[in-house]
C-alpha cells in the first residue's frame, strides 16, 4: 500500500455546513451547504427547482456540494465544493418582481458565509440572475464576459466533454458515430463541435423544436426512447440525470458512454454493471468539469487561454481514471473518486 492510500483512511472528514432559510421577502425555503473549503473559499452553482418537501431539498444540496468538492479536486481547482438550492414549490420558474424578491433573499443567505461560499448559475439560474444578484452580494463567479467574466459555462463544457471523448475513443473522431441526447445549452455546443470534427451525429431531445438544429448538422433523429439502443461509437448523454439505469445498460449498443450530463447514474451499482458489459464510461463529474474550470478561474482574473489549456487537461486525467481501473480490476467511479481524494489529500 502506497503512503497516499494508507493516508486514504485518514482522510480529514469533509465540513458540512449547511445554512437553511425561508426567505422573508418571498416566503421560499432556500440552502446553501459549504462542503469544504480551500484557501477559504467554496464555488458552486445555484440551483432553482422544484422540490417536494424543504428536507429533499437539504438532502439534494448536501448530495451536489460533496460532489462540486470531487470535481474541484479531480480538475485541481484552488477552491473548495459547495452547492445551493432554492427549492420550488411548483414547476414553474418565478419571473418579474417575484424573482426578483427571491434573488434578494437568496442575497442574503450568501452574505450570512463572508465569502466562505461563491455562488454560480446552475441549473434554474441564468446569467442575468448573476448580474441580479450582484447588486447585493460580491460572493458571485460567472460574470457575464463584457464585466471581465467567463460568460455562460455551457461552451466550456460542451469543449471538455469533446476533449474526454476524444480521450475515451482514442482515436480521431472523423466518421466516429455520436449519440447526444439532449440538445441544450452543452449538448447542442457539443453536437456543433463534434460535426466540425467530422463525427457522424444521432441526436435526440425532449423538444421537437431541436429538430431545427439536427437538421443543420446533418444529424439523424430519433425519439428520445430509442436513443439508448442506437449502435454507435459513443453514446453523449448531455440531458438530465439517471439516464443510466440496469434496464438501460442491458440496451446500449456502444462500447463508450461520455457526456455532460450529471448524476448519470441511476445508482452506483450502475458502474460496475457498465464495467460488466465492458462499456467504458466517462465519470461525469470529470468529463463535465470545463463550465466549474472557468468559473473558477475568474476568481483569479478570468484568462481565456489559461482555461483552455486547463479544459484540454480533462483528458489526462480521464485517461488516469481509465488506466487506474483497469490496473486495480475496478469500474471507474471508483476509480475517479479515489483519484479526487487523492488529489485532495494533496491539498491537504
Ligand atoms: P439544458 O436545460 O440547456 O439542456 C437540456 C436538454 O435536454 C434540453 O434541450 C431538454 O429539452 C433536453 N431533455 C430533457 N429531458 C430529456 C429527455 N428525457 N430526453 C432527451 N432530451 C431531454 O441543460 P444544459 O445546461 O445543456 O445541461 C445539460 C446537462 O449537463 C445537465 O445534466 C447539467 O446538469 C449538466 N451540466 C451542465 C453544465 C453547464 O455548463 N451547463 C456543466 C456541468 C454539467
Amino acid at each position: 500500500m502506497s503512503v497516499l492510500s494508507s493516508k486514504l483512511a485518514v482522510v480529514p472528514p469533509i465540513h458540512q455546513n449547511v445554512r437553511v432559510r425561508r426567505g422573508p421577502r418571498s416566503g421560499v425555503t432556500m440552502a446553501i451547504a459549504v462542503d469544504r473549503t480551500l484557501a477559504g473559499r467554496a464555488l458552486g452553482g445555484c440551483r432553482m427547482w422544484h422540490y417536494e418537501t424543504a428536507g429533499d431539498a437539504i438532502r439534494d444540496v448536501e448530495r451536489l456540494a460533496r460532489a462540486m468538492s470531487f470535481k474541484a479536486a479531480a480538475a485541481r481547482l484552488p477552491v473548495g465544493g459547495a452547492k445551493a438550492v432554492i427549492a420550488l414549490e411548483h414547476g414553474d420558474q418565478p419571473s418579474g418582481r417575484w424573482r426578483e424578491q427571491i434573488l434578494r433573499d437568496f442575497a442574503e443567505l450568501v452574505e450570512c458565509f463572508d465569502g466562505r461560499y461563491i455562488t454560480a448559475q446552475d441549473v434554474g439560474t441564468s446569467l442575468e440572475d448573476m448580474v441580479f444578484l450582484s447588486r447585493f452580494t460580491d460572493h458571485i463567479a460567472g460574470h457575464p464576459i463584457g464585466d471581465g467574466g467567463s460568460g455562460d459555462p455551457s461552451p466550456y463544457t460542451a469543449h471538455g466533454v469533446e476533449v474526454g471523448i476524444r480521450a475515451s475513443v482514442r482515436a480521431s473522431l472523423v466518421g466516429r458515430h455520436v449519440v447526444v441526447v439532449g440538445l441544450g445549452h452543452v449538448g447542442g455546443e457539443l453536437a456543433r463541435r463534434l460535426h466540425e470534427a467530422g463525427a457522424r451525429l444521432t441526436v435526440t431531445d425532449a423538444d421537437p423544436a431541436k429538430r431545427a438544429l439536427a437538421a443543420r448538422l446533418q444529424a439523424t433523429w430519433v425519439a428520445p426512447e430509442e436513443a439508448l439502443a442506437v449502435q454507435a461509437d459513443v453514446l453523449a448523454p448531455c440531458a438530465l440525470g439517471g439516464i443510466l439505469d440496469h434496464a438501460a445498460v442491458r440496451a446500449l449498443q456502444v462500447p463508450v458512454v461520455a457526456g455532460a450530463a450529471n448524476t448519470q447514474l441511476a445508482d452506483e451499482s450502475i458502474a460496475e454493471a457498465l464495467r460488466g458489459r465492458g462499456i467504458l464510461w466517462a465519470p461525469d463529474f470529470i468529463i463535465n468539469a470545463g463550465g466549474l474550470i472557468a468559473v473558477a478561474d475568474e476568481l483569479g482574473g478570468f484568462d481565456r487561454e489559461r482555461v483552455e489549456r486547463s479544459i484540454e487537461g480533462i483528458a489526462d486525467t480521464l485517461a488516469q481514471v481509465y488506466a487506474d481501473a483497469a490496473r486495480n480490476g475496478t469500474n471507474t467511479l471508483i476509480a475517479a473518486k479515489q483519484l479526487a481524494r487523492e488529489r485532495l489529500i494533496e491539498e491537504a
